[in-house]
């Protein structure tokens, strides 16, 4: 048979053409919207946590300072608490859990373990309210009653040498009438200087890549009890630190040697 330029049949072009003419239109664009949402998707477990994740703050143990802290807020949590726990005995290291009032009362054995391990209380407030959205006549409740809850658990456990003074505001809001408050009552602030953002659950291997791309000597390191990337996230970190001959240390309180 002769070749014909002309015949549709030998046209990559044509062929093309009707390929798309026989796949609906509605089809393409579904398959293109779902392509969209799965990029993104991707893109946004995939990001690297630094810079976008990590958050800092000035206050560290001194840069001199061959020691960290390790802290932990929100807990404590039924199902992390003990996670975390765990992890941090096999790591052999203690920590700070800035903790909230309401949750050592909801979940007293968490609250003795966290004590009877060697960790450290610190008050994170009663009920883990904004501060600059509380009443300043209510500061007692947020602030003073949080202590309370601390001194309760630690006195419940048999542990009647270390009171607190460190306080971190929920969300890290505070404003002038509640940082008068805690002057006025001799509370110290505890901010941080390392923080990836572990509170929106990240997987742990973000988690430890973000601390260690930033760890330095000194650091008050700003994690969560409350996801599970967090607890598996702590080998890590501590084999980073150990390797820069970095000590893990609990947060002194002010005044302590
Ligand atoms: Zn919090």
């Amino acid at each position: 048979m002769m070749f014909s330029p002309a015949s549709p049949t030998f046209s990559p072009f044509e062929n093309q053409l009707s390929a798309r003419r026989r796949t609906p239109f509605w089809r393409r664009g579904l398959a293109f919207g779902a392509l969209v949402p799965a990029v993104w998707g991707f893109y946004f477990w995939w990001r690297p946590p630094a810079p976008m994740l990590h958050l800092r703050h000035e206050e560290h143990l001194g840069r001199d300072s061959k020691n960290i802290a390790i802290t932990f807020d929100d807990g404590p949590h039924p199902l992390t608490t003990p996670l975390l726990l765990a992890s941090l005995k096999r790591a052999r290291v203690r920590a700070t859990f800035f903790c909230i009032g309401g949750n050592l009362r909801l979940y007293p054995e968490l609250a003795h373990r966290l004590v009877e391990e060697g960790h450290a209380l610190a008050n994170h407030s009663e009920p883990h309210h904004n501060l600059t959205t509380v009443d300043a006549r209510d500061f007692p409740a947020h602030i003073k009653a949080g202590f309370t809850s601390i001194a309760r658990v630690e006195a419940d456990a048999g542990q009647q040498n270390h009171s607190t003074r460190l306080f971190r505001p929920p969300g890290g809001g505070l404003n002038r009438a509640a940082m008068d408050y805690l002057y006025r009552n001799d509370y110290t602030l505890a901010w941080w200087s390392n923080n990836v953002g572990d509170w929106t659950c990240p997987p742990a291997w973000r988690i430890a890549h973000g601390v260690k791309t930033h760890l330095e000597p000194g650091d008050i390191i700003l994690l969560h009890d409350g996801g599970t990337g967090t607890p598996q996230a702590i080998p890590a970190i501590v084999k980073a630190a150990r390797e820069r001959g970095l000590r893990t240390v609990l947060m002194p309180e002010r005044g302590a040697p």
